[in-house]
């Protein structure tokens, strides 16, 4: 077999067999295949696309390539959340100690920022000397003592997404369904888990825009999941405009720990909550050996009530406080949110007119974001901790000529400017309050 003839088929549309993609994945992470192979390969998918028996060799093949944690003898239904990724999508970090708070287990591999997205490892990375590279053994002392984990892809968990996430962030190849099926689902299936919500995002700031899009994803991912043995629902959730009040890696993990002491945007706090929601619902189906069912608004009122106490009384809190001490961060910079990373510069970003904004893109505050310097145009680079985004009026809100809407934040002034024609190219200010996006479009369960 040669890498050349599989990455020609697909290139020319054919569809390849479990044994091919396994060639190429395998080959590339023993370094018989090399990367511009394996960089064509991708391009090839992303403009052919793959059918669903090969997104699932893909999948298999990728985790086939790392090793799947033993959770076994741990107390407490093993369950995760992971997100197609978004731009102020910063939920992983409220709901992981929120879930373990609740007495669920939580092995969350999660990856960086990717494309305009943000990602919780970068996030999380802001606290100082806080380590995402643990290996197996470290991550289970993690479980044991403070209910959760958040850790990369690394050589040992998955080294082919650790690897092929990279390598797709550099090639313009994120926005391919079966790549992204196939990175989300070999690491969750790695995970050793019981149950999984997915967050499938729409709209101009999510990896698949349009819903119908999103719904095919999601029902891809439920399948794959599903038929792996781990019961998998997706919520499909908007991301037009940015979730909660923050964009940037720093500002978002300081409004997770507001959040987590009950100071929750609205927005965010519908997501994370209808989220946790399900979450807990699947826990109680795991343990019950049913299986999930559409929540009623009773219900979920229900599980959000329960949720709530943990929130209110500060056990979810607490929860981050033990995690942090035991992936070796200074816990001392999320009991005093001061000691994080913070920017030497802020501007603040005035409204050109009077009116209510009527739209705020996604997508162009991910841009604005990135140029500050919290996300990467290439594979290795550094990104700022402290820069990103204030976002002081959402969409809906009204605004005044000549008044701050946002406030920009970055260490390297030489980006400011360019950063705030991107936010304000994203921008539309009207006459009328616009009418309210929904948040939650829709619930996909197994069959
Ligand atoms: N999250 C992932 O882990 N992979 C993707 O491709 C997109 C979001």
């Amino acid at each position: 077999m040669r890498a050349v003839d599989l990455i020609r088929k697909k290139r020319n549309g054919g569809a390849l067999s479990g044994t091919e993609i396994s060639f190429l994945i395998e080959g590339n992470i023993k370094g018989q295949v090399p990367d511009y192979q394996m960089a064509a390969f991708l391009m090839a998918v992303y403009n052919r696309g793959m059918n669903d028996e090969e997104t699932i060799a893909l999948t298999g093949a990728m985790a086939s390539t790392g090793r799947k944690l033993e959770l076994g003898g741990l107390q407490g239904v093993k369950i995760d959340k992971h997100s197609t990724g978004g731009v102020g999508d910063k939920t992983q970090l409220i709901l992981a100690p929120l879930m373990a708070a609740m007495g669920l287990k939580v092995p969350s591999i999660a990856g960086r920022g990717l494309g305009h997205t943000g990602g919780s490892i970068d996030k999380i990375s802001s606290i100082p000397g806080f380590r995402t590279d643990l290996g197996p053994e470290e991550l289970m002392g993690c479980l044991k003592t403070a209910g959760f984990f958040i850790n990369e892809q690394t050589e040992e968990i998955n080294p082919a997404d650790k690897k092929i996430y990279a390598m797709r962030d550099a090639t313009a190849t994120v926005e391919s369904i079966p790549l992204i099926a196939a990175s989300i689902m070999s690491k969750k299936l790695l995970e050793g888990l019981d149950a999984l919500v997915l967050d499938v995002k729409t709209g101009s700031g999510a990896l698949t825009r349009g819903l119908d899009e999103a719904r095919r994803l999601a029902e891809l991912m439920v399948r794959i999941g599903n038929s792996m043995g781990v019961m998998t629902i997706a919520l499909i959730t908007d991301m037009d405009a940015p979730l909660g009040r923050s964009v940037g890696n720093a500002l978002e993990l300081k409004e997770c720990i507001s959040a987590l002491k009950g100071s929750f945007a609205p927005d965010l706090m519908e997501v994370t909550m209808s989220l946790a929601a399900w979450m807990l619902h699947l826990a109680d189906a795991v343990s019950e050996e049913v299986r999930p069912q559409r929540l009623s608004e009773n219900l979920l009122k229900r599980y959000k009530d329960e949720i709530w106490d943990y929130i209110e009384h500060g056990d979810a809190f607490a929860k981050l406080v033990e995690c942090v001490d035991a992936q070796h961060g200074n816990p001392d910079a999320v009991l005093k949110p001061a000691l994080l990373p913070a920017a030497r510069h802020i501007k603040p970003v005035l409204s050109p007119w009077n009116g209510y904004i009527t739209r705020m893109d996604a997508f162009a505050v991910g841009q604005a974001s990135a140029l500050l310097g919290a996300g990467r145009a290439m594979m290795d680079e550094d990104i700022d901790p402290a820069a990103g985004i204030i976002i002081g009026k959402k969409p809906g809100d009204s605004v005044k000529a000549d008044t701050p809407f946002a406030t920009l934040h970055t260490n390297d002034p030489s980006r400011l400017k360019e950063a705030e024609e991107a936010l304000l190219s994203g921008i539309e200010i009207g006459d009328r309050e616009p009418p309210k996006r929904r948040l939650i479009h829709d619930v996909i369960l197994p069959g």
